[in-house]
């Protein structure tokens, strides 16, 4: 697969700080918007539970503009490069 995201803006969109679970909301150069679901690790490591794509824009990978899973493949590369943008929640 080709398919290299590269995301330009992260941000926090919401934080429990009672079980440590959190979102993040990414947005690639090709436009695509994710949203992705954390939890915390027993070390406090954030780890990506989940990953959706927003349907603002069709799949960059099938073009498909309703629920895919393509995104699922790309969720380690995604989430590393929005945390560097997004910070983890303490
Ligand atoms: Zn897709």
């Amino acid at each position: 697969m080709a398919y290299n995201p590269q995301v330009v803006d992260a941000k926090i969109v919401s934080h429990n700080p009672k079980n440590g679970l959190f979102e993040i909301v990414a947005q690639m150069k090709d436009r695509t918007v994710c949203r992705l679901i954390y939890e915390k690790d027993a070390s406090g490591q954030p780890r990506p539970t989940h990953i959706n794509r927003l349907l603002k824009e069709p799949c960059p990978i099938c073009r498909k503009d309703f629920l895919c899973n393509c995104m699922s493949k790309f969720k380690e590369t995604i989430s590393s490069q929005a945390l560097e943008k997004a910070g983890t929640p303490q």
